[in-house]
């Protein structure tokens, strides 16, 4: 890949520029409230292109597609009505629907599959660079594949610097994980990754349930969100050179401790997870300890995550 000079770019002339280059077909860096997107037109395979290029993501591994206006949402997808109420409920929002496709969607967005996932993100500035080109725009998230998701702007330039000629900087996201990702059929909701909407916020749309058997689970592969450093989950028991990532514990004999939320503020610790993940792989530690948060409400998605960062 060609070496090129990525220029950090704020506010209104931030977002023209954003528009501009996607509608010139290049990819941008882009904030939403979940982290950080790498954009591309949804709609031209050149662009998806890239973005799995810049990415080295799998092609295997499909594209989330951002609309602009609800009125895409029947241009893209098939919409049940059950669907449809998720839709109006959680929308603009961090829930993301799969839905099955029309012909439309370009392949590499769906990775050959029959259905596509679609959000409408409630990010003021993502929101208006959406407004401005137009059309939708596929943005998974903003790091190189199988690594931490970035939750600034400095955390994308760490990881696709060089490599992307844009980033919009819109701050800390508000979420800092991913879209929580639902499937709805016969059989009620199928959460396929865990996020900011809850399983507990679904509960009120019909019977909640695991992943489905032949769709592909979000992120894929086992391991994933992945810190370069070891992680494994356990109790806060100091051992040499080891970094903790603290949920209860004080951290006490850990040379370097990294608390989620001093107050066990689930929102808090889902928003500082992969700042403080990545601070504590930039430690030059042998491993990394994380203590396990209780698995209800946004708990079940940073364990989630934990879980597929401790797979090598
Ligand atoms: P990212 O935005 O990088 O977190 O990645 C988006 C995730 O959405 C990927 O891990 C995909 O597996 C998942 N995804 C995208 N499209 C689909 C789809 N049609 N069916 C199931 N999962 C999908
Ligand atoms: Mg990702």
């Amino acid at each position: 890949m060609e070496n090129i000079e990525t220029r950090i770019v704020f506010a209104e002339e931030g977002i023209r520029a954003a528009a501009s280059t996607l509608a010139s077909g290049g990819v941008v860096g882009l904030p939403t409230e979940t982290v950080y997107g790498l954009g591309g037109d949804a709609l031209s395979p050149v662009a998806c292109a890239k973005i799995f290029e810049v990415k080295e993501r799998p092609l295997s591994d499909p594209l989330i597609v951002h609309i602009p206006e609800i009125g895409w949402l029947d241009r893209l997808a098939v919409v049940s009505d059950a669907a449809r109420r998720l839709a109006e409920k959680f929308w603009p929002g961090p829930l993301t629907l799969v839905l099955p496709r029309r012909e439309i969607v370009p392949d590499l967005v769906t990775a050959g599959q029959e259905t596509v996932a679609i959000r409408r993100s409630g990010h003021p500035l993502f929101r208006e660079v959406l407004k401005a080109f137009g059309k939708p725009v596929a943005a998974p998230s903003a790091n190189r594949f199988g690594r931490i998701s970035p939750t600034c702007a400095g955390h994308v330039a760490a990881e696709l610097g060089g490599r992307i000629p844009l980033i919009l900087d819109g701050g800390s996201c508000v979420h800092g994980i991913e879209s929580t990702i639902a499937l709805v059929d016969a059989a009620g909701i199928h959460i396929l990754r865990h996020g900011p909407v809850t399983g507990e916020d679904l509960a009120g749309f019909g019977p909640v349930h695991g992943a489905v058997a032949g769709i592909s689970a979000p992120g894929g592969l086992l391991s994933h969100y992945a810190p370069r450093t070891p992680l494994r989950i356990g109790a806060a028991i100091p051992e040499a050179n080891f970094g903790l990532l603290a949920w209860a514990s004080d951290g006490k004999g850990f040379p370097v401790v990294e608390f989620l939320s001093r107050k066990q503020d689930l929102r808090e610790a889902a928003s500082n997870l992969y700042g403080a993940m990545r601070r504590l792989d930039e430690s030059g530690l042998d491993g990394i300890i994380a203590e396990p948060l209780p698995e209800t409400g946004l708990g079940a998605a940073i364990m989630e995550r934990l879980r597929k960062a401790s797979v090598r």
